[in-house]
């Protein structure tokens, strides 16, 4: 098996398999209870918080612990409309559906309005015409760091120097970027808030976290008094180890800048190889700086599913558009936002690596992805080529 997909090629490391096994097997208890079981939790919690704030760089007591990328960024959001008694968001459209369709929901129900920032023909948003959005009735401006289909890395430094000038708080998803590249989290720059998903950086799915620069309050969506009164509900004792041990490694990853490199010489390998055989392919990158794991091919006048099922019978996984909306017919709207028409967007696969892929495997998966389209090419229009 050969996995390309964002969702599974980042499969739990060891460490993480290890913590959430010892928290299943022995730190069970509760950590809100008083008694020693639960304090045995408490303390292997705070630890798990600990190595999840070095790989940010930042403090321990300003991270919370969710269910998912998707509640940190729904916190983030609703909680600073509520924190904030102000009624406007600022966003992009290339945002990954969670950041999407909340600001699609809340801006049709009445509940917020939504500005969304236009985008350079590279993918970037633009950031004078950002500028002008930002006044004092904005709550949020929500600018993701990586994209989670293209990689495009988004100028998070300066989009953050700006809504600090106008005084506006700045969320980030970095779902995509926390362990893949080095974030400079903790110092007077940078985002105000920033969401992450552990199973993105080798955790176990179900656990996301939630930086707050020190000083930004969020009203709390789930009420309770775990997470210091922002995230209601019994911690994941094994997810949220797990997500300690996965950071713990992360960190060690990118401490040797040359492992990055070499990933990102194997996705243009990758690239190289496709690209190469298939003239009448394209990549999907507008131009802009990338993660060094994402890679998005065209395969025009093709429909991606077909192909992604010849792969996955083939022994390899990828996926079209955003994972979790696999199996619609719909063409992605991050690549219909990027101006790619839908003709495009219809054939376009997202393969994505992982620190663990390796030569082999990307060899193997460019020559069966040639021989998958080629095949699918002659059978849909008789030409081979
Ligand atoms: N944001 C981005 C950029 C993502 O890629 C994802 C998941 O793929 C999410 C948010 C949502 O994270 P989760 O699946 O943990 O809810």
């Amino acid at each position: 098996m050969i996995h390309l997909d964002n969702n599974a090629t980042t499969r739990p490391c060891d460490a993480a398999r290890a913590a959430a096994g010892h928290a299943a097997d022995v730190l069970w208890g509760n950590p809100s209870s008083v008694h020693r079981a639960g304090q045995a939790a408490r303390h292997a919690v705070e630890l798990a918080r600990a190595e999840m704030a070095a790989l940010l760089g930042v403090t321990p007591r300003s991270i919370v612990f969710t269910s998912s990328g998707t509640e940190s960024i729904d916190l983030a959001i609703r909680g600073s409309l509520a924190a904030t008694g102000r009624g406007v968001i600022v966003t992009t459209r290339v945002e990954h559906a969670s950041v999407r369709d909340l600001c699609e929901d809340l801006a049709r129900r009445g509940a917020a309005e939504v500005r969304w920032a236009p985008l350079t023909p590279s993918g970037l948003v633009d950031l004078d015409a950002l500028d002008a959005m930002l006044d004092p009735g904005v709550a949020i401006a929500s600018i993701q760091w990586a994209n989670n289909e293209t990689g495009t890395i988004q100028p998070v430094a300066e989009i953050a120097r700006r809504c600090r000038a106008r005084g506006v708080r700045f969320h980030t998803d970095a779902v995509q970027a926390v362990g893949k590249i080095p974030l400079g989290l903790g110092g007077e720059e940078g985002p105000d808030l920033l969401s992450a998903s552990a199973h993105k950086f080798h955790g176990l799915k179900g656990v996301g976290v939630l930086w707050l620069r020190p000083g930004v309050a969020v009203a709390p969506t789930l009420l309770g008094t775990q997470e210091l009164g922002r995230r209601g509900g019994t911690e994941n004792v094994p997810g949220i180890l797990a997500a300690g041990a996965a950071a713990r490694e992360a960190a060690e990853w990118l401490a040797d800048p040359t492992r990055a490199a070499a990933q990102g010489t194997l996705r243009d390998r990758f690239e190289r190889h496709v690209l190469g055989r298939l003239s009448w392919a394209v990549g999907n990158a507008p131009g802009a700086a990338r993660l060094w794991n994402t890679s998005n091919l065209a395969f025009p006048r093709l429909e991606a599913e077909p192909i992604l099922m010849m792969l996955s019978e083939r022994g390899v996984f990828a996926s079209a558009g955003a994972a979790c909306s696999s199996g619609s017919l719909e063409p992605s709207p991050v690549l219909l936002a990027l101006g790619i028409e839908p003709e495009r967007a219809h054939g376009s696969i997202r393969f994505s690596l992982s620190r663990e892929t390796t030569e082999r495997e990307i060899d193997e998966a460019a020559r069966l992805v040639v021989e998958c389209v080629t095949r699918l090419r002659a059978s849909t229009s008789g030409v081979v080529g």
